[in-house]
């Protein structure tokens, strides 16, 4: 046989489309063409191969050799065709039967012919999956495609132990089939920090839980020291388990990013905390092979963005695009490509630029211009879309202590998860979506005013001077108060709460 044809795929942001890789083996003088819009890390390919297949004892066969990854306008990144070339290379060189089922192989080759793990390998094997097709794939990305709960994927070490299971395959028993994804995922996810161990701070954890509720975005403002940090990274343990779709979603991103995916991890929603030193690319996502940034790997969980104000202001405004819509638009040579991006933000800032305005133990060495200066570093347009602002103080040193804390109100706190996903599952059930991603008309439809209400969101129109999206984000926010409340309508003090966490800059 002088043609042969093998299967793969290549990565466009979160779409896998199909590859063949063809390969011709001809009469004339020696040669190796790789054709059809490589990359030239994939041009690399050809001295990979040559050295794997003649380093794992096979012949490399002389005459004239030309590989096609068909269709030619789709970009191909990465060493993951070298295993496919190869083992067409065997192929058409009578070294190796033609597997008579369509297989997917991908993998990079070393001078040795030992294979070596490629990214974004799980979304992958899921389409694989949903066609039909075997699979070949390193060991080493073994954990994240039997994720997939591929029933007929092989986890090979080598190039020698991929073409010896072809060999077999599919007549005999392959030899080291990928464990059932479900046998490798814990049953439930692990629990997270809870909301009983902060000491203190009642006003801050019921903004959390009213966050969580409804899927708000927030922003603590409060000295160094005050547990910015600590009350953020509770609010994970607020969430429900990933549904398994969303988990697929988010291992799936992991996955381009060439993240280390973790079992352990499974169900559990993302929380991510970039540093502000971080750049806008490794933030928002981009590059020659799209890789997702921290927005996207936060998908479905939680992005906590501390000392907010010393983002870089290109990473900030670009926040307002996901926090509008749920994904990011990533231009790239020639084409645009949207990565979901549907995370929750926390954010966390000192009052000032020295931290100190209005503290009790510290004095602020601030000037009114200074503060300014500091609190314009986060636009209007941006805090407009961050539906909770609260002021978070230091505690005083009694409210620190082992006994102080109150007992009633940590019992009422500790079914706090049950109350969010109880507003959560009606909200769902009822709109659709939770009501911080609700559009204008859903929203109107499922907030309705009492007169007492009516008149209160009236006044506080006219003295807070509030925005057309103002108005809607209070709404959203006082539909999440009341159905925390179990509550068709939205009562007075169900709006009067909404309207205090959503003051300007505390
Ligand atoms: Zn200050």
């Amino acid at each position: 046989m002088s043609v042969a044809r093998i299967l793969s795929r290549t990565q466009l942001g979160l779409d896998v489309p199909l590859v063949q890789v063809e390969l011709h083996l001809g009469r004339g003088l020696p040669g190796f063409t790789i054709v059809g819009l490589p990359a030239p890390v994939v041009r690399e390919s050809r001295e990979r191969v040559r050295a794997a297949l003649l380093n794992s004892g096979y012949e490399f066969p002389p005459g004239r050799i030309t590989v096609n990854l068909a269709p030619v306008e789709l970009s191909k990144q990465g060493g993951r065709f070298d295993l496919p070339i190869a083992l067409a290379l065997l192929i058409a060189s009578g070294q190796l039967c033609a597997p008579r089922s369509a297989l997917e192989c991908y993998g990079e080759l070393g001078l040795a012919g030992e294979l070596r793990p490629v990214s974004g390998l799980l979304l992958a094997a899921l389409h694989a999956q949903a066609h039909g097709h075997a699979l070949i794939v390193p060991a080493a990305n073994g954990n994240e495609v039997a994720l997939s709960g591929h029933g007929a994927a092989y986890g090979a070490a080598s190039l020698r132990e991929a073409a010896s299971w072809l060999a077999q395959h599919p007549a005999s028993a392959p030899a080291r089939l990928i464990g059932n994804g479900a046998q490798q995922r814990p049953a439930a996810p692990p629990a997270a920090a809870a909301l009983a161990d902060v000491a203190g701070q009642w006003h801050a954890k019921r903004a959390l839980i009213i966050a969580a509720a409804g899927g708000h975005s927030l922003l603590l403002v409060g000295p160094p020291g005050s547990g910015k940090s600590m009350l953020a990274a509770r609010l994970p343990g607020l969430l429900p388990p990933l549904s398994h779709n969303e988990a697929l979603e988010v291992a799936g991103i992991a996955s381009i990013a060439g993240e280390q995916l973790d079992a352990g991890c499974w169900m559990r929603r993302p929380y991510r905390s970039p540093h502000h030193t971080a750049s806008a690319h490794a933030i928002v996502g981009g590059g020659a092979l799209v890789r997702p940034g921290e927005i996207s790997l936060a998908h479905h969980g939680v992005l906590f963005l501390d000392e907010l104000a010393e983002f870089d202001r290109r990473v900030l405004e670009s926040l307002r695009e996901p926090l509008e819509t749920g994904s990011i638009t990533i231009a790239r040579a020639g084409s645009r490509l949207a990565l979901p991006a549907q995370f929750q933000l926390v954010a966390a800032m000192n009052p000032c630029a020295c931290g100190y305005l209005g503290d009790s133990m510290h004095a602020c060495r601030c000037t009114p211009g200074g503060i300014e200066r500091y609190r314009q570093r986060i636009s209007g347009p941006l805090l407009d879309r961050i539906d909770i602002r609260i002021a978070v103080p230091r505690l005083a040193a009694d409210e620190l202590l082992p006994g102080a804390v109150e007992r009633g109100a940590d019992e009422r706190q500790a079914d706090a998860a049950a109350q969010v996903q109880a507003a959560r599952t009606h909200r769902l059930h009822a709109s659709g979506a939770l009501s911080a991603r609700l559009s204008a008309t859903l929203l109107r439809e499922c907030c309705a005013l009492p007169p007492a209400s009516e008149r209160l969101l009236r006044r506080s129109c006219q003295q807070l001077a509030l925005s057309g999206r103002g108005v809607h984000r209070l709404l959203a926010l006082g539909r999440t108060i009341a159905d925390l409340a179990a509550s068709e309508l939205i009562e007075p003090p169900h709006l009067a709460e909404a309207i205090q966490l959503r003051r300007p800059l505390p």
